[in-house]
């Protein structure tokens, strides 16, 4: 009988030997505040609507779907004219399951062997993967100590290891950081011979008034904002997420995608929950309220929090975060182990949740 293989026993490439599986932790708990969901789930009548899509969907599961995908294209392009007041032609939208597929795809065009990729860390902890699969050489700027990226240095960074990509997250996960766009401008000036997407995953959350870098695609063929429906949206589980570029931006992940990548029923949930965006992003504002509520409580009992325009706050700082995660934890409140040394985040929940982490933390905090 021969022994069971184990992964030493497989040609894996050698760069992906002591690597481990992405993920939070998928815990069964009363307080699920880890993973920067919206914790509301779909109302009924859009669970309705989404259901009698997919059913008819269904009806043509025997064919492959739609490649091309420009009736959800053209959804998405409404919506982010309402949104952002952003004109685009369907041409200009790209989806995938997921906006970490999205920036796989940028990864696979623009990325590759002897090309670099920067962004400013700490920034969402993703991005060294996307360029370690693509074999893409990973670079990450600093951000300054209240977590804004300073134009001078991210000049000298573009300068120095001339990437052929540049991330920008905003507002970024895990600190919460919204950049302006004059920053934004300035590394797109910068980085002219690069693409240079920014990561909006969080977007709808940002402060009324900040513009969205969808205001600068007019003028930059090289930029794209991408975004996911599995925030505001509260259709995480649906992994839909999307970007806007120039039609040539597009264009270039056409040529990297796997045909037929986004499913029949999948394109079907997207467009039944595009007709209720209006209803779906109704509890952004009862969020971000409750987000400012949250900062200004920590606060309010000592801690330090980084200002956020996302629907999750970055605090600390502890001298042992993990036994701080862990005592929550204990108390069924499931926060994220994540970002600089001697800080944690948590998403922003229910009332009922929100209280449930306070009562969690006053206690574990009293008993250190
Ligand atoms: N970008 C950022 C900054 C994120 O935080 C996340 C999810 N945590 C994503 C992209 C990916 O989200 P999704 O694949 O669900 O669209």
């Amino acid at each position: 009988m021969t022994e069971p293989t184990t992964l030493a026993d497989l040609p894996l490439r050698e760069d992906l030997r002591d690597e481990h599986p992405y993920g939070a932790p998928q815990l069964d708990v009363p307080v699920v505040l880890n993973v920067n969901e919206n914790p509301y789930p779909v109302a009924p009548e859009i669970v309705a609507d989404i259901a009698d899509a997919v059913a008819r969907a269904a009806v043509g599961l025997n064919r492959y779907p739609d490649r091309e995908f420009l009736d959800l294209r053209a959804d998405l392009a409404a919506f982010l004219r309402t949104e952002s007041g952003a004109e685009l032609t369907p041409e200009q939208v790209w989806a995938a399951n997921g906006s970490n597929e999205v920036m796989l795809h940028v990864l696979q065009a623009f990325g590759g062997p002897g090309r670099t990729a920067l962004s400013f860390a700490p920034t969402y902890s993703m991005y060294p993967e996307y360029a370690r699969d693509t074999l893409t050489t990973w670079v990450a700027g600093r951000r300054e100590d209240d977590f804004t990226v300073d134009v001078d240095h991210a000049r000298e960074q573009i300068r120095r290891y001339r990437p052929s990509v540049v991330l920008l997250t905003s507002p970024n996960n895990p600190t919460g950081t919204a950049l302006p766009l004059a920053t934004v401008e300035a590394v797109l000036e910068a980085a002219q011979d690069a693409v240079v997407v920014v990561d909006e995953a969080y977007g709808e959350f940002r402060r009324s008034g900040t513009p969205s870098a969808l205001d600068l695609l007019p003028r930059y063929g090289n930029l794209a904002v991408s975004r996911t429906m599995s925030k505001a949206f509260s259709l995480a589980g649906a992994r839909v997420g999307y970007l806007a570029a120039s039609t040539a931006f597009v264009d270039a992940l056409r040529i990297v995608r796997l045909p037929y990548h986004l499913s029949a029923v999948t394109q079907a949930t997207a467009r039944a929950a595009l007709k209720h965006s209006a209803t779906l992003l109704s509890t952004v504002d009862e969020l971000r309220a409750r987000r400012d509520e949250t900062v200004a409580w920590l606060r309010g009992n000592g801690f330090d929090v980084a200002e956020s325009d996302a629907n999750f706050v970055l605090f600390g700082r502890f001298d042992d975060r993990h036994a701080v995660w862990q005592g929550l934890l204990d108390r069924g409140v499931l926060i994220r182990e994540t970002g600089p040394a001697g800080w944690l985040r948590v998403t922003i929940g229910t009332a009922d949740e929100m209280q449930k982490f306070r009562t969690a933390l006053q206690e574990v905090v009293g008993q250190q």
